[in-house]
């Protein structure tokens, strides 16, 4: 914990970065964010199995940002990101919502993280997202700390999931997504969280014309639902923080990660994971199929 601690006081103190997003510890199986500007306060940056929050998600808050620019300089933020976190650094990067070199990644080799805060970290509280990792060291760094560590073996009950939902037809499919998003009370949390839900506007919150009913109202809670997987797909690296901050346990990692696998299938691509190739829509391939699948 001291090499990361005096590598932020460091980058603070040399004025290399504006700030520091990292976490830090509140109860023993607890850690909250926390945006460090003073090298005396990283002396509370921690990083453990405990650090559930995807960071990505404040690299485009205006308040945040408005740390970078002093009077005479515009300065990066450094970022403290497990490897499934830098996953979403680059596609913010590759959607140019903020500049490589704008942002000073410190990330660790992982082993994993709990699903929520409080358990113990074993194979039966692993983040799903921590069964299915293939990244387990950062595609891309600025600094790495931490040894390489087995993560506990646990089954992959997501994938079992979806596996149990390709048996189904198309109508009874769309019962159970109905069902699910029916529980919808619309408080937005799994967009609050979500590194590449950055508009600005929502197209939910717009009222001239009014798209989506927004109020929490069961009205409109497919479209809600279905409109946000549509404006991820391509682009959800899989982080499951909606999937976490969802109050009424809606399974909307299942949703999201069966069109990340129909992406992969069909175009080979997995976002987040190369600073080299462009965006999947933001890419036309002749040799893209132009078959719509039911
Ligand atoms: S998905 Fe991989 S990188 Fe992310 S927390 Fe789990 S083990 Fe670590
Ligand atoms: S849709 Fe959910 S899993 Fe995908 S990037 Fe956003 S918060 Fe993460
Ligand atoms: S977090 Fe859950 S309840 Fe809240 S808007 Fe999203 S899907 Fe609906």
């Amino acid at each position: 914990m001291d090499e990361l601690r005096n590598y932020a006081r460091e980058l603070l103190e040399k004025e290399e970065v504006a700030a520091v997003i990292g976490y830090q510890q509140v109860t023993e199986k607890r850690t909250k964010p926390i945006v460090i500007t003073d090298p005396a306060e990283t002396s509370r940056l921690v990083f453990n199995e405990y650090c559930l929050n995807n960071l990505a998600v404040y690299l485009t808050k205006a308040r945040i940002r408005s740390l970078m620019r002093t009077k005479d300089k515009t300065m990066k933020l450094a970022i403290v990101a497990k490897p499934c976190d830098v996953h979403s650094i680059v596609a913010l990067i590759q959607e140019n919502q903020i500049h490589r070199n704008d942002v000073h990644i410190i990330s660790f080799n992982c082993h994993g993280v709990v699903k929520d805060f409080g358990c113990d970290f074993n194979g039966d509280n692993l983040a799903a997202k921590c069964i299915k990792c293939e990244t387990h060291k950062p595609l891309y760094f600025d600094k790495i700390f931490g040894e390489e560590k087995q993560t506990p073996k646990a089954g992959d009950a997501s994938l079992e999931k979806i596996n149990e939902l390709e048996k189904l037809n198309s109508k009874e499919r769309f019962e159970f997504f109905k069902s699910e998003f029916d529980k919808c009370i619309k408080c937005y949390a799994c967009r609050a969280v979500c590194p590449l839900c950055y508009c600005q506007r929502c197209i939910t919150d717009k009222a001239i014309p009014r798209w989506i009913e927004s109020s929490s109202h069961q009205r409109g809670n497919f479209s809600w639902n279905i409109v946000r997987a549509f404006h991820l797909s391509g682009r959800c690296t899989g982080c499951g923080e909606c999937d976490r901050a969802c109050p009424m346990d809606i399974p909307l990692s299942l949703i999201n990660r069966r069109m990340a696998m129909e992406v992969k299938d069909l175009f080979s691509f997995v976002s987040g994971r190369s600073l080299e190739t462009p965006t999947l829509v933001g890419n036309f391939d002749k040799k893209d199929s132009d078959e719509i699948f039911m």
